[in-house]
């Protein structure tokens, strides 16, 4: 049984059928949300399914997603890792990862885009357009070429050339954007969306969070159904985050889990808004720094859309924040992360390089259990790989002897 029953706009409340490929309401501008009948909901029968399709990733929760052609390239039920070193050393022993650099595309975008293209798929989309700074593209690209949707990119000009390829190399049209200010690239999507080109742009679509709620959903079931007390999630657009708060309310609602996590976003210091908002105890974000100045590609925005105002919700009422780091933080990050298995381009690491300080700055203690979600692989940015990397150790010649007599000085 699907609950997914309506879009209601969070503004004027208007009710919108479902199966229409709605973007922001028609009557006010609002963000529209899909409600969805938890009152009829059979929350146990909901958990004993899941537990007995894993072979289906995150399609496993279709009880809880709008109706969609499962279009399924792998994604959902990444590891979430308890850490060893790394734990310790921030001094969070209840420190677990959520390795989400495991997805099909290698970005937790994947979670949004398979179910909003197979959602798109299944009402007649047939064209459609996204922008991105490479993983948001490379994921609807990837979803949408299964679909058989026409896909249109447009790509942020900080996108690094591997993104740009990867995308390219599904078939997807690209187009470079130049731009001076986030608020300029909104301008022109929400131009395209009122003129209803179907865009996939977070927030301005309200389908792709239904798939980020998954993280809720595959993280309270890994923990016994019990929801963990900080989660914390890099923050471009916001999306990721406010997709988890989503499912974890919706958990709460169906009563399968008993209290909801502190929120915590991260931003890159040099181009920050939402953390200047949250600072002045604001509920909508205006412009704040250069997306230029931090290797965080995937999270450098000057301004959040929609003025981040439903991120900021979330932040708020799980008592949660969003905080700051500069990119010797998220360097720092990758290579702890390394050490423990997990590979993360710079944005990715930042949920991490948040909780370098966190003790010190008393947002979390040692009694809590944090989750960190790792968004994205570092293969997705090479010349940032490079940058965290360590030097290898020397040169050494193919040669027996040369090889024992090294050994042997003790190394091996
Ligand atoms: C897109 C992205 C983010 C930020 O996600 P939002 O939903 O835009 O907040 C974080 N990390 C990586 C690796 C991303 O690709
Ligand atoms: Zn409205």
């Amino acid at each position: 049984m699907n609950l997914a029953s309506h879009y209601v706009c969070d503004d004027c409340h208007t009710q919108v059928p479902l199966r229409t490929p709605a973007l922001l309401c028609e009557a006010c501008g609002g963000l529209l949300e899909i409600e969805y009948d938890l009152a009829a909901a059979d929350p146990a029968g909901i958990v004993e399914q899941a537990a007995k399709r894993r072979d289906l990733g995150l399609w496993r929760w279709s009880a809880l997603l709008p109706d969609a052609e499962p279009l399924h390239l792998g994604e959902g039920d990444t590891p979430l890792m308890r850490t060893r070193r790394l734990g310790r050393h921030v001094g969070l022993p209840n420190l677990l990862v959520k390795n989400d650099t495991l997805m099909p595309t290698g970005s937790f975008k994947d979670r949004g885009f398979s179910v909003a293209v197979g959602f798109a798929r299944s009402i007649g989309v047939r064209q459609a357009f996204t922008y991105s700074s490479g993983n948001a593209g490379a994921s609807f690209a990837a979803y949408a070429a299964r679909a058989g949707i026409e896909a249109t990119i447009l790509v942020e000009d900080v996108a690094n050339e591997s993104k740009i390829s990867a995308i390219s190399l599904t078939g997807a049209r690209v187009l470079r954007l130049r731009y001076r200010s986030s608020l300029e690239i909104f301008a022109g999507v929400s131009a395209l969306s009122e003129a209803g080109f179907y865009c996939f742009v977070n927030f301005i679509n309200p389908v792709r969070h239904e798939g980020m709620k998954t993280y809720a959903y595959e993280i309270c079931e890994a923990l016994d159904w019990r929801a963990p007390d900080v989660m914390v999630h890099p923050v471009g657009t916001g999306g990721g985050l406010y997709g988890a708060w989503k499912g974890f309310r919706e958990l709460h609602r169906l009563g399968l889990i008993d209290r909801l996590p502190r929120m915590v976003g991260v931003q890159p210091a040099a181009s920050a808004p939402l953390v200047k908002a949250f600072n002045e105890g604001k509920k909508v974000a205006g412009r704040h720094g250069d997306a230029n100045l931090t290797v965080a590609q995937s999270i450098a925005g000057d301004a959040p859309i929609q003025g981040g105002s439903r991120v900021l919700k979330a932040v708020y009422e799980s008592g949660g924040r969003v905080v700051a780091v500069d990119d010797d933080d998220l360097f720092e990050a990758m290579r702890l992360l390394g050490e423990e298995g997990v590979s993360a381009e710079p944005s990715a690491a930042a949920s991490t390089a948040a909780l370098l300080r966190a003790r010190a700055q008393g947002w979390v203690s040692e009694r809590d259990t944090v989750v960190s979600v790792v968004t994205g692989g570092a293969l997705k940015q090479p010349s940032a790989l490079a940058r965290a990397a360590r030097p290898p150790q020397g040169t050494v010649r193919a040669d027996p002897a040369e090889l024992l007599r090294i050994f042997r000085e003790g190394i091996g």
